[in-house]
């Protein structure tokens, strides 16, 4: 029997996974990444995490053929090295390299985003579908191409960074420094930051009764003012939904993906804005492409990223 280990590693928590070879994930654990104290100690935890899973199971270390890990940063996954992650402060870091000296085992790195994409296109949602644009609409917007079980990555590994096209119309300033990126808009934070705006302007929402300051709003408030049939809520949905049809009428056409997996905080929203986006995408997309695309929501939730790390370290070990 042979075994895998995932790690998601995000800036406030790493999960660790262990996997069969059918990539069923068996177990996992969760502990705080402590990003503050340095990266060997975010590292040599994660090797604690994964000797601890091995143990669970009276399994030798050596009973895991490789490691994946999904990163929320700029990766170069050939050289398994980190270019840059915000979240973690990691710049320039030979992480693979590091990990697989402290476990003796193969380590393969990646992209967040992707091994999300790839968890959900191999065990999720996007099972069974030849190409699978995964998006996740988080604190931003990616997103990531499967096409028959292989990633896509672009030529300096930044293919996907769906959040950073420009909306004609919209004026908020993103994190990266441009003007009316989708993310403003179409991220759980964009909605939060659309519910505030509406109150700072006057208008009359149940929105304000829910909070004790308009700094507390998330995406959760504004659904649940928008099943009260609340004006603003229902404006914010149908504007975010709209939006997000249109970024995505450009990547189905360029893509032709046969399946688009919805992800991450915001797609809890659900049909409150899929619905307009739908009608958007209908609206903007050629016959062709509309006809037989299929939406659905993330299936995996949190243990995307440890199955499609996994399963992305057993095909690069090869
Ligand atoms: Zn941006």
């Amino acid at each position: 029997m042979k075994y895998y280990a995932g790690v998601d590693l995000g800036g406030t928590n790493i999960v660790c996974g262990l996997l069969d070879e059918q990539f069923n994930l068996l177990d996992k654990v969760k502990r705080p990444t402590e990003a503050a104290k340095g990266a060997d100690h975010v590292i040599g935890r994660i090797a604690e995490m994964i000797q601890e899973l091995a143990a669970k199971r009276e399994l030798p270390l050596e009973a895991i053929q490789s490691v994946g890990a999904g990163i929320p940063g700029l990766i170069d996954p050939i050289q398994g090295i980190c270019r840059f992650a915000g979240n973690l402060n990691w710049r320039d870091l030979d992480v693979s390299a590091r990990l697989s000296k402290l476990l003796n085992i193969p380590v393969f790195i990646d992209n967040d985003v992707r091994m999300y994409a790839l968890g959900e296109a191999e065990k999720g949602a996007g099972q069974g579908y030849p190409v699978v644009f995964g998006i996740t609409l988080g604190t931003g917007i990616a997103a990531a191409l499967v096409e028959n079980g292989r990633l896509y990555y672009g030529g300096r590994y930044i293919a996907g960074e769906f959040g950073h096209i420009i909306m004609e119309g919209e004026t908020r300033t993103c994190g990266c420094g441009m003007v009316g990126c989708l993310e403003t808009v179409a991220s759980a934070t964009g909605l939060a930051k659309q519910a505030r705006e509406h109150i700072a302007s006057g208008k009359e929402t149940i929105m304000k009764t829910m909070v004790s300051s308009p700094d507390e709003l998330t995406a959760a408030h504004i659904s649940r003012a928008y099943d009260e049939g609340d004006q603003v809520a229902v404006d914010i949905m149908n504007h975010t939904g709209t939006l997000l049809g249109k970024g995505l009428s450009y990547a189905v056409t360029l893509l032709n993906p046969d399946v688009v997996v919805i992800g991450g905080g915001a797609a809890n929203a659900g049909e409150r804005i899929f619905a307009p986006m739908r009608k958007e995408l209908q609206r903007l997309l050629l016959p062709m492409y509309w006809d037989h695309l299929e939406i659905k929501t993330a299936e995996l939730l949190d243990d995307a990223g440890v199955i499609g790390s996994a399963v992305n370290a057993a095909k690069r070990a090869g």
